[in-house]
């Protein structure tokens, strides 16, 4: 099945508002592809530049993205950032990530709540999940997070989700997953789909990959049958190298 090629930049808590509008700015001058989804996810206080900056370049495939939503719609949860501060820009929001499930604890229950409020306001849930361990042999973890983040969404609502497969050993640490093993950790992940959620769901979800993801590696997991996109930390920061990754984008898989 032929699913869409998907580019997220996570600049995580990087750039000022300067840098920001400026790295959009020039990702966004220098695309020249419009048979690839990109998004940018910049950090929440500069979402209206940067999407400002985004639009000013009238690119068809460029979108922006939030790094996290709150899985409460409003109240007293000081600091945190609800969906509807960032529904008026964001199209797609990074769900689960690591990061989010180390630094501030959050559960499998918790991350399912925010796909569904996600999916409720019509936002793309990105949803991130990987192993620990280095290239572990037990991956009921990775298998429990897929499962779990997506539980009790019906058909329509996963044909929406994106799954971005990060392996925890791989972020930011410069040792990116071997393709083919990112390959065959994907093509399992659509079997537990399969089997929970049937064959067309499973073909369907775009799955991306994760975890220091380079302008000279991009290529090689693009190519790779069941990759349909990455998520890029690091590298997104630099807008000539995160423009050369998508260049990588194959042009017919
Ligand atoms: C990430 O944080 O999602 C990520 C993939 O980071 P990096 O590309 O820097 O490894």
């Amino acid at each position: 099945m032929k699913r869409k090629y998907l580019i997220v930049g996570n600049w995580k808590m990087n750039t000022d508002l300067d840098q920001a509008v400026e790295l959009a700015g020039k990702i966004g001058k220098g695309l020249d592809r419009d048979d690839a989804q990109t998004v940018l996810c910049p950090p929440h206080v500069f979402i209206e530049q940067v999407f400002k900056a985004v639009k000013k370049v009238r690119k068809k495939n460029l979108a922006v993205g939030a790094q996290n939503i709150s899985w409460e719609k409003k109240g007293a949860y000081t600091g945190d950032i609800s969906i509807d501060m960032v529904k008026p820009w964001a199209k797609y929001a990074i769900i689960g990530h690591s990061e989010r499930r180390h630094y501030f604890a959050e559960t499998n229950a918790l991350i399912n709540t925010k796909i569904k409020l996600a999916l409720t306001n019509k936002i793309t849930p990105i949803l991130c999940v990987g192993e620990k361990r280095f290239m572990s042999s037990d991956l009921r973890d990775l298998g429990r997070d897929l499962i779990e983040g997506l539980d009790g969404l019906t058909k329509a609502e996963m044909k929406k989700v994106v799954v971005a497969y990060e392996p925890v050993w791989a972020i930011g640490t410069g040792k990116a997953a071997l393709p083919n093993y990112v390959n065959k950790i994907l093509k399992e992940m659509r079997l537990w789909l399969k089997d929970e959620k049937g064959f067309d769901v499973a073909e369907g979800v775009r799955m991306l990959y994760g975890g220091s993801v380079n302008s000279k590696n991009a290529k090689d997991y693009l190519q790779e049958e069941q990759v349909d996109g990455l998520l890029i930390g690091g590298a997104s920061l630099k807008p000539g190298t995160f423009l050369r990754i998508v260049k990588a984008v194959p042009k017919d898989k």
